[in-house]
C-alpha cells in the first residue's frame, strides 16, 4: 500500500484542529501540533503547565505518545502501524483503525508488545482507540434499532480523526462517589458526569473523569460511561468527544512513583526519556456540539457498551505488559552478568519462570485477538472469555516479574547512590570502584539498569495499571462467571459419572455463554 497523504481541509462542524490534513503523522507532526495550545488548562503538582512538550514531567509521556506515531513510519513497524481504512480509503496510523478481522486484532497485540519495546512505558494511545471501536459497534446497534442519526454522527467523527491522524485519550471511569449507590442517588450529584442542559445545539455536561491515561498529551478526548445504568440514571447515560482545549476542561496530572526526579533533569535515576501519566479530568459545565454526542440518555446502551470496551482493553494488556515484562528479563538478565551470576542455576530458573509468566500474558492476548466474534458487518470484537482471563493474568503475573527481577538483581535496587553522586568528583571514583561487578562493565553501566528495573517493574503501568486499568480485578471474575456455563460442565460431569444427564452436546468446544453484546447484535439483527 502507498503513503498516502492528503492536502484538503475538511469542514467539520465545531473543528478546532485547523491544520493540513494528513493520514499518517510523524511524530515531530504530532509534537507540533500539541504544542503552546492557547486554551488548555492543565496542571502538574500546582501549577499550569502550556507546553506539555517540554515540561520535564509531562515531556516523558509526550515521548512515548509520540512513539505510537513514529511507529508508522519506522522500518520495524511500519506494517503493524498502518491499516487501511474503509471509512476514508485510505492508509491510516493503525491506533485509529476499526478492527475488521481476528488478524487486525491480533496486530494490535504485537504492536503493543514492540512498542512497549521502544518505550518502557504505557504508550497511552489504545484507550482512544477502544474507544473508538467501541463507539462504532454501539452505533451500529443503535441505528439497527432506529437511532440512525447517532451512527452518521460516529461515522463522521472517526473520518474526522483517521483523515487528521488525532491523538485520543478514552474517557471512561468517573469520580464515583460512594461506591455501593447509583449514579442517581449519589449524594454529589456530578459523583458521575451527567447532562446538565439539553439545547436544539448540544448539551453540557459536568462532573470528572479520573485515572485517564496520558490526556495531557492528547487532542481530543473520547468520552463513554462506566457502568451500566437504568432508566433512572440516564442524565449520566453520555458519550461524546471534545477537544482536549475545550473552555471549561481542566486537567490535573496525577503524582507518580519517582515523579520529582524528572524535575532534576538528570539522566539515569528517572527514566526521564519515556514514560506514561494519568489525569483527573474536571468537566465544569461544558457544551458539547451535538454533532460530537454519540448517547444521551440512552441508559440500554450503557451495560453493552462497557462490556465491549473493557474486553477490547483487557485484550491489549496480554501485548503491553508482556512487552514490558520482556524488557524486565532483559534488564535482569543483564545485571545478572554485570556481577557475574548469570550461570548460577537460581538465576536461570528464575528468568525461565519469568519468560513463562510474560508469554503466559502474551498467549491469553493473541487468543483473545485469533477467537474474535464478529458482531456486525466489519465490527471486529475480541473473544471476552480470553480478554479477560488476559487482564486477569495481568492484574497478577507483573508483581511475580518484579519480584523475580529484584531478587536478581538484589537489594541495590532499593539502596543505589543517587546519579549526582557518581557525577561528584569527589566521590565518582569510590561509587565507580564500589559499584562495578565484572570488568567489562562499569558503575555507570549497573546504575543505568538498576534504575530502570526499579522505575519500569515498580511504576505506574506495570503495578497499578495492571491491577486496576481495564477495570479490577473483581470485575474480569465478575465475566468469568457469567460467560462460563456451570450448568453444561456439571452436566457433563454427571454424565461421565453414570448419574442422570439432561446433557445434549453443543457445536462449541467450550462450555461457554453467549456474552450480553453477542445477545444485543443477534436481537439486532446485525449477527
Ligand atoms: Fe495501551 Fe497498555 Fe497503556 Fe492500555 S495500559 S493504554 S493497552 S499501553
Amino acid at each position: 500500500m502507498t503513503r498516502t497523504f492528503s492536502f484538503i481541509i475538511l469542514n467539520f462542524k465545531n473543528f478546532k484542529h485547523e491544520r493540513v490534513i494528513m493520514t499518517v503523522r510523524t511524530g515531530e507532526q504530532y509534537l507540533e501540533s500539541i504544542r503552546n495550545r492557547s486554551k488548555v488548562e492543565i496542571y502538574v503538582m500546582g501549577k499550569e503547565v502550556k507546553d506539555v512538550t517540554t515540561h520535564p514531567f509531562l515531556r516523558p509521556s509526550v515521548m512515548s505518545f509520540k512513539a505510537t506515531f513514529d511507529a508508522a513510519w519506522q522500518e520495524d513497524t511500519k506494517e503493524l502501524g498502518r491499516a487501511w481504512s474503509p471509512f476514508i480509503e485510505e492508509e491510516i496510523n493503525r491506533f485509529n483503525h476499526i478492527h475488521r478481522s481476528p488478524e487486525d486484532l491480533a496486530a494490535k497485540v504485537k504492536l503493543l508488545r514492540k512498542l512497549s519495546h521502544k518505550t518502557g512505558a504505557c504508550f497511552q494511545r489504545c484507550v482512544g482507540w477502544d474507544s473508538l471501536n467501541t463507539l462504532n459497534i454501539v452505533s451500529n446497534m443503535m441505528a439497527a434499532k432506529g437511532k440512525r442519526e447517532m451512527r452518521d454522527r460516529f461515522v463522521e467523527y472517526l473520518k474526522f480523526v483517521q483523515k487528521r491522524d488525532l491523538a485520543l485519550a478514552g474517557a471512561m471511569t468517573d469520580a464515583k462517589g460512594v461506591r455501593n449507590l447509583k449514579p442517581s442517588q449519589q449524594p454529589n450529584k456530578n459523583a458521575y458526569l451527567r447532562i446538565t442542559e439539553v439545547t436544539k445545539d448540544g448539551i453540557y455536561v459536568s462532573g470528572a473523569k479520573a485515572n485517564i491515561t496520558g490526556v495531557a498529551a492528547t487532542e481530543e478526548m473520547v468520552v463513554l460511561p462506566t457502568r451500566a445504568m437504568g432508566p433512572e440514571d440516564k442524565d449520566y447515560a453520555v458519550a461524546f468527544a471534545l477537544p482536549t482545549d475545550t473552555e471549561g476542561v481542566k486537567i490535573v496530572v496525577g503524582r507518580q512513583l519517582n515523579d520529582s526526579r524528572r524535575m532534576e533533569q538528570g539522566e539515569i535515576d528517572a527514566l526521564p526519556y519515556f514514560y506514561n501519566h494519568e489525569g483527573l479530568v474536571i468537566f465544569d459545565n461544558v457544551f458539547v456540539p451535538m454533532n460530537r454526542v454519540f448517547l444521551a440518555g440512552d441508559w440500554e446502551y450503557t451495560g453493552t457498551l462497557v462490556e465491549i470496551f473493557s474486553a477490547y482493553h483487557r485484550q491489549g494488556y496480554g501485548g503491553c505488559k508482556a512487552g514490558l515484562g520482556d524488557v524486565i528479563i532483559g534488564a535482569s538478565a543483564d545485571l545478572a552478568k554485570q556481577i557475574g551470576v548469570e550461570k548460577a542455576s537460581h538465576v536461570q530458573d528464575k528468568l525461565t519462570e519469568m519468560i513463562f509468566l510474560t508469554e503466559t500474558m502474551y498467549s491469553a492476548g493473541i487468543a483473545a485477538s485469533l477467537n474474535a466474534v464478529k458482531l456486525c458487518e466489519g465490527c471486529w470484537w475480541v473473544n471476552p472469555m480470553h480478554a479477560n482471563v488476559t487482564k486477569h493474568l495481568v492484574a497478577k503475573f507483573p508483581a511475580q516479574i518484579a519480584q523475580l527481577s529484584i531478587d536478581i538483581a538484589g537489594g541495590i535496587v532499593g539502596t543505589a547512590p543517587s546519579e549526582w553522586d557518581l557525577k561528584n568528583p569527589k566521590l565518582r571514583e569510590y561509587i565507580s570502584k564500589y559499584l562495578q561487578g565484572v570488568e567489562d562493565y562499569t558503575a555507570e553501566d549497573r546504575l543505568r539498569m538498576v534504575r530502570l528495573i526499579e522505575n519500569v517493574s515498580m511504576g505506574v503501568a506495570f503495578q497499578i495499571e495492571s491491577v486496576h486499568g481495564a477495570g479490577s480485578p473483581a470485575a474480569q471474575r465478575i465475566m468469568f462467571s457469567r460467560l462460563y456455563d456451570l450448568n453444561y460442565s456439571q452436566e457433563v460431569a454427571k454424565s461421565l459419572a453414570g448419574r442422570k444427564s439432561e446433557l445434549k452436546f453443543t457445536s462449541k468446544a467450550e462450555p461457554w455463554r453467549e456474552s450480553q453484546s453477542e445477545s444485543e447484535a443477534r436481537e439486532s439483527g446485525l449477527k
